[in-house]
C-alpha cells in the first residue's frame, strides 16, 4: 500500500477516469476515504475529477511504477483495458475491470494477466443483476423446455452489443440448460422459431443506464424477470467494494459473486 494512502484507505489508480463510469468510481472512493493516486484518460487535456488532475493514459506505466497503488479500477474499452491490464500486471498492481466487450484473444490475455497480479473481472456490478442471474438459474431448472428471450437497453452511446451483463445471463442459461443454446439476434423476415433458441434484443436509446429483462413463456404461462439501474453509482459502489476486496489477495482470476459472499 503506499505511504500516502490516508489511514485505512487504499491507494487506487483509476483509468478511463473522465469517462462516465470513472467519474463515479472517482467520486466515490474519495467518499470512501481512499485516495485516487493516479487518474488517466487517453485525452486528458489538462482535465480534473473531483479535484484529482488527470493524466495521460500513455504515462500509466510510468505512474503505476512511481505511485505504486494498490488497486487500479477501469471501466474503458476493450483494447484500452488489456493495455492497462498489461501496464498493471507489470507494475504488481491488482486490477478491477468493468469494461465489457471482450473478444475470445481479451479474455486469454485477462486470464494470463491474472496469473501475475488478482484481476477481478464483471460485466456488472450491481447485486441487483447477481441476484437476477440466480433467479434465472433456479427459474430455468424449475421450467423445462420453456422458451427464453433476453432484452437489453442502453443508452445511445453504448458502443458493444448485446451488453456484458446480457451475455452472462445467457452463458448462465447455458450453464445450466447443460448446452449451448442458439443465440437469435433480433428476427427479421421469414424466421420462425426454433425449438431451443434464445432470442437476443439490444436495445439503445436516450440516457437509459442498463435494463435487462429475461422472458420464459411455456405452459400458456408467463415468467419476466427484470433489473433495472437507477444510477451508474450503483456500478462504481460494487467496483470500489471489490477493489477493497481485492487489494492485498494472491494473483488469480476472481469475480463479483466472491466479493458479495455468493461462494
Ligand atoms: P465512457 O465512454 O463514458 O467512458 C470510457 C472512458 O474510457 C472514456 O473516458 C474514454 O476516453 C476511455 N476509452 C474508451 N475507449 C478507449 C480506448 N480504446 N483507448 C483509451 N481510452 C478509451 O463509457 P462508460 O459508460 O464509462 O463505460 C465504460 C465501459 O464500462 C464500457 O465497456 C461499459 O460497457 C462498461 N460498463 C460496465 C459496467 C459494469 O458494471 N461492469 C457498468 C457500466 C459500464
Amino acid at each position: 500500500m503506499s505511504g500516502d494512502s490516508p489511514a485505512g484507505g487504499l491507494s487506487v489508480a483509476v483509468t478511463g477516469a473522465t469517462g462516465r463510469m470513472g467519474r463515479r468510481v472517482v467520486a466515490d472512493a474519495l467518499e470512501r476515504g481512499h485516495a485516487v493516486d493516479v487518474a488517466v484518460n487517453r485525452s486528458a487535456d489538462g482535465a480534473t475529477v473531483e479535484g484529482v488532475s488527470v493524466e495521460d493514459a500513455g504515462a500509466l506505466p510510468t505512474l503505476l511504477a512511481e505511485r505504486d497503488p494498490d488497486v487500479l479500477v477501469d471501466f474503458t474499452g476493450p483494447s484500452s483495458a488489456l493495455e492497462y491490464v498489461d501496464a498493471a500486471a507489470d507494475a504488481g498492481v491488482p486490477v478491477v475491470t468493468g469494461t465489457t466487450g471482450f473478444d475470445d484473444a481479451g479474455e486469454t490475455a485477462l486470464e494470463a494477466a491474472a496469473a501475475e497480479v488478482p484481476l477481478l473481472r464483471a460485466a456488472n456490478f450491481s447485486r441487483g443483476v447477481a441476484a437476477l442471474e440466480r433467479a434465472l438459474r433456479a427459474a430455468v431448472a424449475a421450467l423445462p423446455g420453456y422458451d427464453v428471450e433476453v432484452t437489453e437497453t442502453h443508452h445511445n452511446q453504448k458502443t458493444d452489443a448485446p451488453s456484458g451483463t446480457a451475455k452472462a445471463l445467457l452463458d448462465a442459461l447455458d450453464d445450466e440448460r447443460g448446452r449451448a443454446a442458439g443465440r437469435v439476434h433480433g428476427r427479421e423476415g421469414t424466421t420462425p422459431r426454433q425449438p431451443g433458441e434464445v432470442g437476443v434484443h439490444a436495445r439503445r436509446a436516450g440516457d437509459v443506464t442498463g435494463e435487462h429483462e429475461v422472458l420464459l413463456a411455456g405452459n400458456d404461462e408467463v415468467l419476466e424477470l427484470t433489473h433495472r439501474t437507477g444510477d451508474r453509482g450503483v456500478f462504481a459502489a460494487g467496483a470500489l467494494d471489490a477493489a477493497e476486496w481485492l487489494a492485498g489477495r494472491d494473483p488469480g482470476y476472481y469475480d463479483f459473486g466472491a466479493v458479495i459472499g455468493e461462494r
